[in-house]
């Protein structure tokens, strides 16, 4: 599913991100004045902060007023949601799929906004529980439902390629708010929707 975040990049203040990349570099062992890396310092300098333009995402902004009166109590689910992010241990990128349900009190939210509040969290440095939480909470406070269930999985680099080097092994986080957590037919109607085992 492509989107496009409203991308705001922070304003930058004193010495660039750019600047010191030359530095890192060449403490790294190579040569930041060859051809190949003359420019690399200002693309990483604009990949980073294309990678953290969440933080200066604003929900209200996300949601413009794209909530809508129902009648209908219905469980909503949209499967699949790939994102990406980076870790915050080793600023290296974690990437995967999420599921995002919840069951309207009186509104809905337009299906294409809740991939737009996904990037607005996983643009940022970040743990994978602490995105799905805010994902959820963030989806609870736009749409006011009765409850919200956020089931995130993910494989990190930092994991396939350095450290333990297993290449095949995910990570599940899961956040159920309100009635997916009060309501246990609630939360296991959601797990199989998105094919999990309940
Ligand atoms: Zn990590």
């Amino acid at each position: 599913m492509k989107n496009n975040s409203v991308v705001k990049v922070m304003p930058q203040q004193g010495p660039s991100v750019a600047s010191r990349m030359k530095d890192v570099l060449e403490m790294l062992g190579e040569d930041p004045s060859r051809e190949g890396l003359l420019r690399t310092p200002e693309r990483y300098e604009k990949a980073m902060r294309y990678l953290t333009s969440g933080y200066t995402a604003n929900l209200e902004e996300i949601v413009n007023n794209a909530l809508f009166s129902v009648k209908s109590d219905s469980m909503v689910i949209v499967k699949d949601i790939e994102f990406f992010s980076m870790c915050e241990h080793h600023m290296l990128p974690f990437f995967g799929r999420m599921h995002v349900g919840y069951l309207p009190k009186d509104k809905v939210i337009g299906l294409s906004k809740i991939p737009r509040i996904i990037d607005m969290f996983a643009r940022r440095l970040q743990l994978q529980e602490r995105l799905t939480q805010q994902v959820g909470e963030a989806m609870t406070e736009a749409v006011g439902p009765r409850g919200v269930g956020v089931l995130c999985e993910a494989r990190h680099f930092c994991m396939m390629m350095r450290g333990v080097e297993k290449q095949h092994s995910g990570t599940v986080t899961s956040t159920m708010l309100g009635a997916f957590r009060s309501n246990r037919a609630t939360r296991d109607e959601f797990l199989s929707l998105v094919g999990r085992p309940v």
